[in-house]
């Protein structure tokens, strides 16, 4: 199986990260809207998948590490050396002015960031490492020509309810 990686391709799955939509269809978003955020938790997490097209978001725990650690942290982090160096450079400021003029906007960055490197991680994840089902026996997983009558799988029976208490023989 070939796997489109066109430069058209990446940058359509870039712009619907900085969309925070999903990268697989791109209609459906990411998290859920800001003005229905309640606590740190309902900003920080993305939804389970993608409604529409049933993309998974994370596929494992953990799985957003990467996005905090390297793009939230790394872009956080050049932010704060970018700002020390203009502010060290054309200022003369106290060391704890200095201090609180770079965290301040970093930490900010950092949280507000945070939606954007989870979506731009999960563009990236999806372009180099695409879901795509294997082939195999099974036709990639396909759903059974004829399903089982009763809708229970192959080889198993339907259980029986119980019988009542006090009509054991
Ligand atoms: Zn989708």
């Amino acid at each position: 199986m070939t796997k489109d990686r066109s430069p058209a391709l990446a940058g359509i799955y870039l712009l619907r990260a900085a969309q925070l939509r999903c990268p697989a269809c791109g209609t459906k978003p990411m998290f859920i809207p800001w003005h229905k955020v309640r606590s740190l938790h309902d900003w920080f997490t993305p939804l389970d998948g993608c409604p529409r097209c049933g993309y998974a978001y994370e596929r494992e725990a953990g799985y957003f590490l990467i996005s905090i650690w390297a793009i939230n942290y790394g872009f956080a982090s050049i932010l704060g050396l970018i700002l020390y160096g203009l502010l060290e450079g054309f200022f003369e400021l106290p060391v704890w002015t200095l201090m609180a003029c770079v965290l301040l906007p970093v930490l900010l960055f950092s949280l507000f960031f945070a939606r954007h490197s989870k979506s731009l991680f999960l563009a990236c994840d999806l372009f180099f490492d695409p879901h795509d089902k294997e082939g195999g026996e099974d036709g990639g997983n396909k759903p059974p020509a004829n399903p089982p009558v009763g809708g229970s799988p192959a080889g198993h029976q339907p259980v029986k309810p119980c019988e009542p208490a006090g009509t054991l023989r």
